[in-house]
């Protein structure tokens, strides 16, 4: 399939080179089924400090390009086992070990970096030999490249995709924010589900914002994230002990005695074993998780890094409750893909969640989801494949978990229907694609339609 469409997408990270949350997983995955689409999709990143320079290797193609004053130079990659171009952009800026400077992945503290990154991939763009028909932006990280092509009149076109609002990049003393710049100042805007698209209309949801996206309603859609369904692939995945598929589903249980002796527990089928994996900040509701969770007739494992105050209440539990609770502070794909592949229940209690990429993967591995109803986890989860509460209380929550753990124990038949629905459904980024080529679609007809008049 040919379609002429040239991409180029800008963002703060990418999977597997730099990846601290969702973003990255989109970042990496999305491109794989556009250039399926016949779309000739590239990306272009910062050249972060922490990116393995023996692992991705890159050629220089361009040095001390200037950009205000200052020069980058610019190196290229492929995505790995793609032939997708990744640029990626080198500055002093960039040269950190961390992507974010705050765990709160904010950004706040990273305005320089990030303002400085939008006008180099303006610069680096006129220096290689390709010319896109829209530059996808993501985040506030890169939404000042939407106000530089407005101002400079560029005829440029730009889709702005909004992953979480609550991070905005404020920039008080010149009264900037880059959320509402990205949003205002782009050709089209989308957020990574439907029902968060929807959301963020409202007081409770919009952070601040919703009157500018109100303003902004006619061209603002909800498209659902995916999942890179090669990554994350339980009959392949490199990182678990035992593969397994929906018809070797028995399989999946030497994944859970493997991780219970990692953890130093007796290894045991039959106790249901809850994960969870995240980043511990606000957002992701883990305050929700009480001691009286301690009561419950399972096992927790939870894996993530984010807020002292969050890691600090886990922490405690586990050091109460060692021979139930196990908590882990780090970012760790290995044993976050261990948990998925071990673990029959998944935990995502989040307060707001744009579209959430764990319920999904969980699903993907057979592991039965517990959400909070709302955002993308009201898009994917629901009464055949998981289970959802509405009210963001503790004890709705421990309900609702207490439930499940019912059906686990008590009616494996109904349990097995619940784990292959989730195996069954289709996360891929196949759908999706298609949809963000609408809208490319849309906005370079929007150029074809001015250049006519
Ligand atoms: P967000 O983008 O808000 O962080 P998502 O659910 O969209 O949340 O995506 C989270 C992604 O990051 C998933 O791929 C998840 O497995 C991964 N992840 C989060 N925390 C960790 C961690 N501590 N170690 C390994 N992977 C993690």
């Amino acid at each position: 399939m040919k379609n002429n469409l040239k991409i180029l997408i800008a963002a703060a990270e990418l999977t597997p080179l730099a990846k601290v949350g969702g973003l990255a997983d989109v970042v990496g995955a999305l491109p794989k089924a556009l250039v399926n689409l016949g779309v000739d999709a590239r990306i272009i990143i910062p050249f972060h400090g922490l990116i393995d320079r023996n692992k991705y290797r890159s050629k220089l193609i361009k040095n001390k390009i200037g950009v205000g004053g200052q020069t980058v130079n610019l190196w290229q990659t492929i995505l790995p086992e793609t032939k997708i171009p990744v640029y990626l952009i080198e500055h002093k800026f960039f040269k950190g070990k961390k992507i974010y400077g705050a765990a709160l992945a904010d950004g706040n503290s990273d305005i320089k970096k990030f303002t400085f990154f939008s006008p180099a991939v303006l610069a680096c763009l006129e220096t290689i030999d390709f010319r896109p028909d829209v530059i996808h932006l993501n985040d506030w990280h890169t939404a000042a490249i939407a106000t530089m092509i407005k101002t400079g009149g560029q005829s440029l076109k730009t889709l702005y995709t909004i992953h979480n609002l609550a991070n905005q990049g404020v920039i008080k003393d010149k009264n900037r924010n880059l959320m509402a710049e990205g949003v205002l100042n782009s050709d089209l805007v989308n957020t990574v589900s439907p029902t968060y698209a929807k959301e963020i209309l409202t007081k409770e949801y919009g952070c601040g914002l919703e009157k500018i996206l109100i303003k902004r309603k006619k061209q603002l859609s909800g498209i659902l994230n995916g999942i890179d369904t090669d990554f994350f692939n339980p009959a392949t995945d490199k990182f678990i002990k035992r593969h397994y598929s929906v018809r070797s589903l028995a399989a999946k249980s030497t994944n859970k005695t493997a991780l219970q002796s990692q953890l130093g527990w007796p290894r045991n089928k039959n106790t249901a074993l809850v994960g969870l994996v995240t980043r511990f900040v606000r957002q992701k509701g883990v305050d929700l998780i009480t001691e009286k969770f301690s009561r419950l007739n399972c096992q927790f494992i939870f894996l993530g890094a984010g807020e002292k105050k969050y890691e600090d209440a886990l922490l405690n539990l586990a050091k109460k409750y060692p021979r139930q609770f196990s908590v882990k502070i780090k970012f760790d794909e290995r044993l976050a893909h261990e948990i998925y592949a071990a673990s029959d229940i998944f935990l995502v209690p989040s307060r707001f969640e744009p579209c959430g990429l764990t319920q999904m993967i969980a699903m993907r591995y057979g592991s039965v989801p517990v959400v909070r109803l709302t955002g993308g986890l009201a898009d994917t989860v629901n009464k055949k494949n998981g289970f959802t509460f509405k009210k963001f209380t503790a004890s709705e929550f421990y309900k609702i978990l207490s439930q499940a753990l019912k059906i686990y124990y008590e009616k494996p038949k109904a349990w097995q229907q619940l784990k292959l629905s989730g195996l069954k459904k289709d996360f891929s980024w196949d759908k999706s694609a298609k949809q963000y080529l609408k809208l490319y679609r849309k906005l370079r007809l929007i150029d074809k339609i001015k250049n006519f008049c």
